[in-house]
């Protein structure tokens, strides 16, 4: 493993991780201060072709990248503050296709599906009420 891929994948460890890559590279100069976001970017790539980590998109933000492959979840989105959560598909009552899925639709070759809910968070949903 090289400096460059350790210190991305410590930043991206655990649950409830969704950073984008901008993110990350702030977090990595932590510990590798001379990494770039070119960097960043390739050893990103490289570690979700490898299925270390998986790719979200949600609420129309950046990509981000979520190190939280072995738990199939989907996401909770507050659209207050952004704030995005791992939801597990147990309680989520919408089960998980089994991985991407082969075929056609309409030309398009699917290769994967993402479930988002939305909602407002507790800290954000208190704030609101008061
Ligand atoms: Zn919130
Ligand atoms: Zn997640």
């Amino acid at each position: 493993m090289t400096p460059q891929r350790r210190a991305v994948a410590e930043v991206l460890d655990g649950e409830n991780v969704h950073l984008s890559a901008e993110a990350v590279h702030l977090a990595a100069r932590r510990t590798l201060p001379e990494i770039s976001l070119a960097t960043v970017y390739n050893t990103l790539n490289e570690l979700a072709s490898m299925g270390e980590v998986k790719e979200v998109s949600a609420g129309g933000g950046p990509r981000l990248y979520d190190p939280n492959v072995d738990n199939p979840h989907h996401h909770l989105l507050c659209t207050s503050c952004g704030d995005l959560r791992d939801v597990p598909v147990e309680a989520s009552g919408i089960e998980l296709p089994v991985g991407p899925v082969p075929g056609q639709l309409d030309g398009f070759v699917l290769t994967g599906v993402d479930v988002t809910f939305r909602g407002v968070c507790p800290a954000c949903a208190a704030s609101v009420s008061v």
